[in-house]
C-alpha cells in the first residue's frame, strides 16, 4: 500500500508527513505547505455517491464531473459510497491518481445500525441503557467499518418536544441530561474511549448534529425556522452537544434550519464563538446536505459566491454536496475576499481526523472484504441488537394481567398488517439494509408453538408510496378484511394487535399534523374491541402518538417504536415474559396534538391554585393538561417501592456535595429492572427554571423481595444553570427534589444552598 504513494509528483524528501513517529500537528505542518490552493479546497469538498445511480445530481453537478474532480484531488470526502469494492474504488483514485494522494474520509448516516439495524435512536434512548446503547453505536461501527465507512453522520443529538416534527425518531427525546448522558454513550460507542481507538479498525468518526436547534423548528415542520430564546439555547440544546465535544466528538454538522434569523450554517456565533471557541473543538464541521447553498434560498446569501464566504467565515468547515465551495472558494482567496488563513484551518481540521483514523497510514485499512463478509450481519451482531431491542421497549399499561402471555394453553388472535410486516418495522435512515430484513412480529410469535396462534391483518396499512419523495400513502377505505379479523378475535383469548406508524412516516422530511393511528388502523381497532375487550396493543411508532381511546379502554399497551432487524423476536420475548420490560419514556406522549409541545421540564405559568403541589390556574378548556404518558413512565412485569429518602444535610456551602440515598423495593411477582429518576426544582432563581429537571437515573436490576439503596450526589454541575449571556450560574437558594420511577410522581425533599 505505501508503495503507491510514490505514484504522484513529489519527491521523496517531502513525503516526511507520512512518517508515522512524528505528531499528527506536525505531519500536518509538513503537509500543508505542499498543498495548492485548489488542493487545500478540494479538502473542504465533500460528493455523494448516491446520485450517480440512483437520480440526477443535484444543481451544479453531474457523476462526470465528481469524477474529475476526483482525479485533480478537489475532493476530500465521499458520503454514501458503501462496500468495500465501491470505497475501494473512489480510494484508490484518490490515493493513487492525485498528485498528492490525499486519502479520501468515507461519511454515512450509520443512524441506528449499519445492515444489522439496532432499534431507532429515540427507542435506544427509552432503555436509559447508557452500557447497552453504548454497545449498540459500536456494533454500528464494526459492521459500516468493515463496509469501507470511517465516518458516521450520528449521533444526532437534537433535543427535540414537537412530536410533529419526524426526525424526534432520530434523537433521544426531550430531556437535555438523558440526551447529554446518551450523546456520550453513542460517541464513545462509534470512536472509542479515547481519540487514540480511532486508530482501530473497527472504530469510526462521530459526527454530533445538527447544529444547533433543529428540534425546535416552528410548529413541527420540517426544514421551518427555529426561534428560541438565549435561556432554552443555553439550557436545552447546547448540553448534549457540549456534552459530546468532551466525550472527544471528531466532527459536527450543522442544520437546515435558520436560528433566530440566522442560518446555521453561516452562524458565526454557534460555531465560531461556541463550538471552536468557549468549547475548543478541535474537528471539524460539515454542512448539512446543501445547506451552503440554502443559504441562497433563505434569503441569507446574495449568490453562490456569498454562500460559499458566509460559510467559510462561520466555520463550516466542508461543503456537503452544495458545489459551491470548490467553485468559489480559490477566486475568494485570490481576489483577498477570504482569508487563506481560513481555509487553513479548515483544511487542518479535515487532515487532522484523517490522521487520526489512519487513513495516511493505510488508506485502504476499512477494505477487507474477508472481514466484511464475516462482520456484517454476523449472530453476535444480531444477539446485539436483539438485546437493545428488548430493552427498549416500553410497557404503557398492564391492567387486566393481560401480559405476560400464558406461554402453552392461550388462544391468541393476531392482528394488524403491521403484525406481519418485515419492513416498516426497520424504521427510517436504513440506507445500507436490504428490504425486508427484519423478523416480523408474526414470526416472533410463531416460535412460542404451545398456543394456538391466529393471524389477520384485518386492513393494509398503506397502499402505495408517492413518487416524489416516497411518502406512505395510506389505506383509508379497505376494511374488507375486518370481518375476518372480527371472527378470529372473538374466537380468542387475548387479541394482540400490532397499530401505529409506518416505518417511513417518521424520518427526515416527515412531519405529520395528528399524531394518531393512520388509516383505518383505529376503527379497526374500535371494532375488535367490540367483539374481544381483552387487547394487547403492540405500538409502532417514531415518535410519541396521541392515542387517548386505546389508553382509555385497551387493558394492556406495550411501546414497540420501530425496533430494527429483531423486531419480531423483541416484541415475542416481552410479550411471553422471557424479557421483563423496564423501559422508560424519553418523551411524553400527549392527549391530543394540541397540547403539543408537551414536555415535563416546563415552567411555571404563576397564578397557582396550589403551588406546594405545582397545580395552576393556566389550563385548556378541552383536556386535561397533564400528557397521556409522562416523560419517565414505563412499567414492569413487578411492581417497584420507594422508601427513605434521605438527605446527608438539609443546608449546603455553594460547591458542596449533596448526597441522596433512597431504598428500592421489588414488591412484585417477577425478578425486575427500575430506572430510578432523581428530578429536582430550584425554587427561585435570577432566571425562572422548570418545575423539575431530571438530574440523575440510575438503572438498577431488582430479585423479587430485594431492596437497594441507590445513591445519588448533586454538585454544581447539577444544580446551577445558564443565564441568558451563557455564563453558569450556581445560585443559592432552596430546592426540591424527587425521587422515583417517573417524571410525576416520587418521594420528595428539599434542601437549601447557602450564599
Ligand atoms: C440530513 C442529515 C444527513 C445528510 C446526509 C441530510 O439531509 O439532514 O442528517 O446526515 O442528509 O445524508
Amino acid at each position: 500500500v505505501f508503495a503507491l504513494f510514490t505514484i504522484g509528483n513529489m519527491n521523496a524528501q517531502k513525503k516526511d508527513y507520512l512518517d508515522k513517529n512524528k505528531t499528527i500537528e506536525q505531519r500536518i505542518d509538513l503537509l500543508l505547505p505542499l498543498m495548492t490552493l485548489e488542493e487545500k479546497v478540494g479538502q473542504m469538498n465533500q460528493y455523494n455517491g448516491f446520485w450517480d445511480v440512483t437520480g440526477p445530481a443535484p444543481k451544479g453537478g453531474s457523476a462526470e464531473l465528481k469524477y474529475e474532480h476526483l482525479r485533480k484531488g478537489w475532493v476530500g470526502s465521499m458520503l454514501t459510497v458503501r462496500g468495500v469494492k465501491e470505497v475501494r474504488a473512489v480510494q484508490k483514485i484518490a490515493v493513487e491518481e492525485t498528485r498528492l494522494g490525499i486519502p479520501l474520509i468515507i461519511g454515512f448516516d450509520v443512524i441506528h445500525g449499519y445492515k444489522t439495524l439496532s432499534p431507532i435512536p429515540l427507542a435506544e434512548a427509552a432503555s436509559w441503557d447508557l452500557d447497552a446503547i453504548q454497545k449498540s453505536a459500536a456494533i454500528a461501527a464494526d459492521e459500516a467499518s468493515a463496509s469501507g465507512i470511517n465516518w458516521t453522520f450520528g449521533p444526532n443529538v437534537d433535543i427535540a418536544n414537537d412530536a410533529r416534527w419526524g426526525r424526534v425518531m432520530e434523537g433521544a427525546g426531550e430531556d437535555p441530561y438523558l440526551g447529554s448522558k446518551i450523546a456520550t454513550a453513542r460517541v464513545h460507542g462509534f470512536q472509542g474511549e479515547t481519540t487514540a481507538d480511532l486508530y482501530k479498525v473497527n472504530t469510526i468518526a462521530a459526527c454530533a448534529k445538527h447544529f444547533a436547534a433543529y428540534g425546535y423548528v416552528e410548529a413541527g415542520l420540517e426544514y421551518n425556522i427555529v426561534d428560541i430564546s438565549n435561556s432554552k439555547l443555553y439550557n436545552s440544546v447546547l448540553p448534549p452537544f457540549e456534552a459530546t465535544v468532551n466525550a472527544g466528538v471528531r466532527t459536527f454538522m450543522n442544520s437546515f434550519n435558520t436560528l433566530n434569523g440566522v442560518p446555521a450554517t453561516g452562524n458565526v456565533f454557534l460555531q465560531r464563538d461556541i463550538l471552536k471557541g468557549k468549547w475548543k473543538f478541535d474537528g471539524f464541521v460539515i454542512s448539512d446536505y446543501a445547506s451552503i447553498r440554502e443559504m441562497i434560498a433563505h434569503g441569507y446569501a446574495k449568490d453562490e459566491d456569498d454562500a460559499a464566504l458566509k460559510g467559510v467565515v462561520a466555520g463550516s468547515d466542508m461543503d456537503m454536496e452544495s458545489y459551491i465551495y470548490v467553485a468559489k472558494v480559490v477566486n475568494l482567496v485570490k481576489e483577498g475576499k477570504l482569508k487563506e488563513a481560513l481555509v487553513d484551518d479548515a483544511v487542518r481540521r479535515i487532515l487532522r481526523v484523517k490522521f487520526e483514523l489512519g487513513l495516511f497510514d493505510d488508506p485502504y485499512k476499512y477494505c477487507d472484504e474477508k472481514r466484511e463478509k464475516a462482520t456484517i450481519g454476523s449472530k453476535a451482531n444480531n444477539d446485539g441488537v436483539l438485546d437493545m431491542a428488548k430493552k427498549s421497549i416500553v410497557l404503557l399499561k398492564n391492567d387486566k394481567n393481560l401480559l405476560p402471555l400464558k406461554k402453552s394453553g392461550q388462544k391468541i388472535a393476531l392482528i394488524g398488517a403491521l403484525a406481519n410486516d418485515k419492513n416498516s418495522p426497520l424504521g427510517s435512515w436504513r440506507i445500507a439494509s436490504d428490504d425486508n430484513t427484519a423478523v416480523s412480529v408474526l414470526e416472533g410469535m410463531q416460535q412460542y408453538k404451545d398456543n394456538q396462534l391466529t393471524f389477520e391483518k384485518g386492513a393494509d396499512l398503506i397502499v402505495g408510496k408517492t413518487s416524489f419523495l416516497n411518502e406512505v400513502v395510506f389505506n383509508m377505505t379497505d376494511k374488507g378484511g375486518f370481518e375476518a379479523a372480527k371472527t378470529a378475535a372473538k374466537n380468542a383469548d387475548v387479541v394482540v394487535m400490532v397499530l401505529g406508524e409506518h416505518g417511513f412516516q417518521s424520518g427526515e422530511g416527515r412531519s405529520r399534523t395528528d399524531l394518531d393511528l393512520p388509516g383505518v388502523q383505529q376503527e379497526l381497532l374500535e371494532e375488535i374491541y367490540k367483539v374481544n375487550p381483552n387487547i394487547v396493543l403492540v405500538l409502532n411508532n417514531g415518535r410519541p402518538l396521541s392515542i387517548p381511546w386505546a389508553a382509555e379502554h385497551v387493558p394492556a399497551i406495550v411501546e414497540a417504536w420501530h425496533l430494527g432487524t429483531q423486531t419480531g423476536n423483541a416484541v415475542a420475548q416481552v410479550l411471553y415474559g422471557d424479557y421483563n420490560p423496564s423501559g422508560k419514556l424519553p418523551m411524553s406522549f400527549p392527549r391530543n396534538v394540541g397540547q403539543v409541545p408537551i414536555y415535563y421540564n416546563r415552567y411555571s405559568t404563576g397564578r397557582p391554585i396550589d403551588s406546594d403541589k405545582n397545580v395552576f390556574w393556566s389550563h385548556y378548556s378541552d383536556v386535561e393538561k397533564t400528557p397521556q404518558f409522562s416523560f419517565g413512565f414505563g412499567l414492569s412485569y413487578t411492581t417497584f417501592e420507594y422508601k427513605n429518602l434521605k438527605l446527608n444535610k438539609t443546608a449546603f456551602a455553594k460547591g458542596e456535595a449533596v448526597e441522596v440515598s433512597v431504598e428500592v423495593t421489588n414488591s412484585g411477582k417477577y425478578d425486575g429492572k427500575e430506572v430510578v429518576q432523581l428530578y429536582i426544582h430550584d425554587d427561585y432563581a435570577s432566571i425562572i427554571r422548570p418545575i423539575k429537571e431530571l438530574k440523575g437515573f440510575e438503572l438498577v436490576n431488582l430479585k423479587k423481595g430485594e431492596t437497594k439503596t441507590v445513591k445519588f450526589t448533586l454538585t454544581n454541575k447539577e444544580l446551577g444553570f445558564y443565564d441568558n449571556e451563557g455564563k453558569y450560574l450556581v445560585e443559592p437558594g432552596t430546592f426540591k427534589i424527587m425521587v422515583g420511577g417517573n417524571s410525576d410522581k416520587g418521594l420528595e425533599g428539599g434542601f437549601e444552598i447557602k450564599e
